[in-house]
């Protein structure tokens, strides 16, 4: 078998076998042909067998960490966003409610955010643990958001990287299986998928969107896991920053209630009929306050089997008595972040009137001022990015160098 023959076979529309997608991931394979692989792969596609073997190899391509057990682990991932903070807040919070997090994230993919990038804007806080770590963390407050590293899905990070600069990313089975490898490597049992679509998000239609869901949710249930995926409009950034540094001041003032006066501002309340435990998919509105909400009462319930009113009720109080944000400064600090609620600025702020708030032009324009990468080895700007002032006015602030 030879790596040549196997990009070949996908050029020309062939399937590969399981042995084949194990020789290209687990064989040490230099980047151009990994990269040659990857566009095949964009354009010829991956049937659901396929899809799943490459999950299962790149899940395998490094330590299974052992968090099987315990039935209060959930885990959540976002298909990728324009101002999508939802991890940064919603993870806090459902920690300080009960919930076990171990969560494995990813970096900025394309015009989207990571969560990785955003927590580093803390200064020496790192994601890079080992799995003793991510488990005794785990272990001693709840939560903590891991990278891939040299021993955890390391494959995945690797090709991750490179579809960033490769124009691959768009692509229904590269997206399954990075995600899911991520999630049955940790091997938590319950998994909420936040599969966004529109103009900023990887799925551009909604029918695109559910096609994905239902890959992941099915390859998350053939594991045994309990696997449950939203769907989400991602036409407008999501909340009013757009930018690593930025993202992180606005989810602590989320955590800080900020906004939020009540049970009555929690959002429209999902409908009991809209809150499943199995694969099911719902569609709330795009507001970061829907988003977070839906997201974190879902975790409660597959997590702690709450009905909707008491998950409400938890996810109040977290804010409320201040645990959520406490849940959030702890993790930054185990993980050796110095923390702060104010970051340092990008030199130059211009307010300045857009002629469009579209999540996919903010995204690339937040990439272009230098928050994102456009060769895998270039290091990003935390400080740059978007505030939205006045969305009906597009009224703004640049932040960039
Ligand atoms: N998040 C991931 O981890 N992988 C993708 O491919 C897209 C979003």
């Amino acid at each position: 078998m030879n790596i040549i023959d196997i990009i070949t076979k996908k050029r020309n529309g062939g399937v590969l076998s399981s042995a084949e997608i194990e020789f290209a991931v687990h064989e040490n394979i230099p980047d151009y042909q990994l990269s040659a692989l990857l566009m095949a792969i964009y354009i010829q596609g991956m049937n659901g067998a396929e899809t799943i073997h490459l999950t299962h190899a790149l899940a395998s391509s490094g330590k299974q960490l052992s968090f099987t057990g315990d039935k209060t682990f959930v885990d959540l991932h976002s298909t990728g966003g324009v101002g999508d903070k939802c991890s940064l807040i919603v993870l806090p919070i459902v920690a300080a409610c009960g919930v076990k997090v171990a969560k494995l994230a990813g970096r900025g993919l394309g015009h989207t955010g990571g969560t990785v990038d955003k927590l580093e804007s803390f200064t020496g806080l790192s994601c890079d643990l080992s799995p003793e770590q991510f488990e005794k963390q785990v272990g001693d407050i709840g939560i903590a958001i891991a990278a891939q590293t040299a021993e955890i899905t390391p494959k995945d990070g690797e090709l991750y990287r490179l579809r960033d600069v490769t124009g691959t990313i768009e692509s229904i089975p590269l997206i399954a299986s990075s995600i899911m490898a991520k999630k049955l490597a940790t091997g938590c049992p319950n998994i909420v998928l936040d599969v966004t679509y529109g103009s900023g998000a990887f799925m551009k239609t909604k029918k695109d969107a559910k096609r994905l869901a239902n890959l992941m949710v099915k390859i998350g249930q053939m594991s045994d896991r309990n696997t449950l995926a939203v769907l989400t409009p991602m036409n407008q950034p999501l909340g009013s920053t757009i930018g690593n540094t930025l993202e992180v001041e606005e989810a602590i003032a989320y955590l800080k209630g900020e906004g939020i006066v009540g049970a009555a501002a929690l959002g429209r309340l999902p409908s009991k009929a809209n809150i499943h435990t199995e694969s099911r998919i719902l569609n709330p509105e795009s507001s970061l306050h829907e988003t977070c909400t839906l997201l974190a009462v879902n975790m409660l319930k597959l997590g702690l089997n709450l009905s909707i009113t008491e998950a409400y009720r938890k996810i109040e109080d977290a804010i409320k008595s201040g645990a959520a944000l406490e849940k959030f400064k702890q993790m930054v600090e185990a993980q050796g972040g110095k923390w702060t609620e104010e970051f340092p600025k990008a030199r130059i702020i211009e307010r300045t009137t857009l002629e469009t708030l579209d999540a996919y032009e903010i995204g690339n324009l937040v990439r272009s001022l230098g928050g994102g990468r456009l060769k895998k080895e270039d290091n990003i700007d935390l400080t740059v990015g978007v505030k939205i002032l006045d969305r009906d006015k597009k009224l703004v602030e640049i932040h960039k160098k």
